[in-house]
């Protein structure tokens, strides 16, 4: 898969993004391509625009955690693309797996998404005390998801269906 470079405002490289997603950030007017494939554009009815090598954010991005995502709620369910961790349907909460009553933490590794329903049956219990199975483990954000967070850009809501890209 061809990766893109993102460059922060600064021009100081951020990570790498799949090319799906450089090409959600430019057409959402989040970046600028700085260079191209040579001789390779992406089009589409009104979309035409050189396949981005590199891309560069046109607004300056503080990033504190280089190497390590910031946890939240919403980045929880994005990462695990709104889907129940127990039942695998639509997810519009977030629950830890080790209760905070119990000492577990807001980190990556201890939150999934979940259904209300998923939630409220779990409630102050570990997985196994609830006799419940996480389908996925929970996950630390690579830095190119944490990238894509923290700029809220959402690629499946960015990029029309109908639009192709080279492979
Ligand atoms: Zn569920």
């Amino acid at each position: 898969m061809r990766e893109t470079l993102v460059l922060n405002a600064s021009f100081e490289p951020l990570a790498t993004v799949t090319l799906r997603r450089a090409v959600v950030l430019v057409l959402q007017d989040k970046a600028v391509v700085e260079h191209a494939h040579p001789g390779l554009r992406v089009r589409a009815a009104d979309v035409d625009l050189p396949l981005p090598r590199v891309i560069r954010l046109c607004r300056y991005v503080r990033v504190p955690f280089r190497r390590r995502a910031p946890w939240s709620r919403r980045g929880v369910l994005v990462r695990d693309q709104h889907r129940c961790a127990y039942c695998g349907r639509r997810a519009t909460t977030v629950d830890h797996v080790v209760p905070r009553s119990r000492g577990g933490g807001d980190t990556w590794l201890n939150t999934v998404a979940s259904c209300a329903e998923d939630n409220h049956r779990k409630a102050d219990r570990t997985p196994e005390q609830a006799g419940m199975r996480l389908l996925k483990a929970p996950f630390e954000p690579t830095p190119s998801d944490a990238l894509v967070l923290a700029l809220g850009a959402a690629e499946r809501d960015g990029l029309p269906e109908w639009l192709a890209l080279p492979a």
